[in-house]
């Protein structure tokens, strides 16, 4: 089986989010007061969350990625995630945590069958870290780092970048992939909350890259088939590697493999889009047809490129949380 949208792009990666919950405040995501929590009624089940992750996976997905909110704050989660890897059809389970309890959760993740985390760092400065992220916790992320590299779980660092606030480190970043095998990821900033002035945060990628140059040499490398819509480069001699994900300035959605479930239930097919389609009383009844079919209909609706520019966001505000990113 293969879900193919009416573009033609292969639909073979899913973001599943299984809370709105979390332990930090990033104000690119979240106000400083949180986001209002969905009723514990309206968020899914462990059972229907694998129901939806095993009827996507019949349809064609091979890569699930569980996010938040946060998922490790989520309990039961260790164990929802083992039964998750022993989806038959499923060839990858990816996290993505904001790390703080990375240190302590890593060994149980790895033996869960967890083989790649994407980890949040915006910052490498203390007080940096903590204006963005309204928590003081970047020793323990960094402690969550250096646990997933002990046990050799891949490791990716997802920066989003803000003029002003933290775009004096890019050159820092790019340098932690020279030693390790990181991969660095650099996020456009987008404007999920509009908070007042988005507009002059955004660092376009071409500029991110520039800079970098400035100091590195580098070269593309190769897309392999579950990698997703952020274009990857090598800085001469670097053991890891740097992206950038272009979600305002461009080259993203022609590649854009994904799917997302949020955690009450949503599908949706593209992260700026208001269409989504609720799937949760489809999962509630257990049935896997109408789910499957469901999730090909809204495969066939997904847009073909999203509206956002870097100075325009004609979007209703989204709670990044309750999606995923
Ligand atoms: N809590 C986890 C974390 O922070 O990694 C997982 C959920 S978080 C919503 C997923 C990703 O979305 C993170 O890498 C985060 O940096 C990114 N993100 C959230 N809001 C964003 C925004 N406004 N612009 C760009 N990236 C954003
Ligand atoms: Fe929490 Fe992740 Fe959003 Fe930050 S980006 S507030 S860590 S869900």
């Amino acid at each position: 089986m293969q879900l193919t949208d009416a573009s033609g792009r292969k639909i073979n990666y899913l973001r599943l989010s299984v809370t709105d919950r979390c332990n930090m405040r990033c104000r690119y995501c979240m106000p400083v007061t949180g986001v209002e929590k969905l009723p514990q009624n309206k968020i899914l089940s462990y059972e229907q969350l694998f129901f939806a992750a095993s009827c996507a996976v019949a349809e064609g997905i091979q890569k699930i990625r569980v996010t938040g909110g946060e998922p490790l704050v989520r309990k039961g989660i260790l164990d929802f995630l083992s039964h998750l890897s022993t989806l038959p059809g499923l060839k990858q389970l990816a996290l993505t945590t904001n790390g703080v309890l990375l240190a302590e959760m890593g060994p149980a993740l790895k033996r869960a069958g967890v083989q790649r985390i994407n980890i949040s760092l915006d910052s490498l400065h203390p007080e940096v870290f903590t204006k963005i992220t309204r928590r003081n916790e970047l020793s323990r992320v960094l402690a969550g780092i250096a646990t997933a590299e002990r046990l050799d779980i891949p490791v990716k660092i997802n920066m989003v970048v803000m003029r002003g606030i933290n775009d004096s480190e890019l050159v820092a970043f790019a340098d932690l992939t020279r030693h390790k095998n990181y991969s660095v990821r650099f996020i456009e900033y987008m404007p999920a909350n509009k908070e007042k002035g988005w507009q002059k945060l955004v660092v376009p990628g071409s500029e991110i890259l520039e800079r970098i140059s400035a100091s590195h040499d580098y070269m593309p490398i190769e897309k392999i088939s579950l990698s997703g819509p952020a274009r990857e480069y090598r800085i001469t001699g670097a053991k890891g590697t740097i992206g950038l994900i272009t979600a305002l300035s461009g080259h993203f959605c022609d590649d854009c493999n994904r799917l997302r479930i949020t955690a009450s239930g949503k599908v949706k097919g593209c992260l700026f889009s208001d269409v989504d389609t609720d799937i949760s009383a489809l999962l509630r009844a257990g049935e896997p047809t109408p789910v499957r079919m469901a999730l090909r209909a809204l495969v066939g609706r997904k847009s073909v490129r999203h509206e956002l520019t870097e100075t325009v966001a004609g979007h209703k505000i989204f709670a990044m949380a309750g999606i995923g990113g």
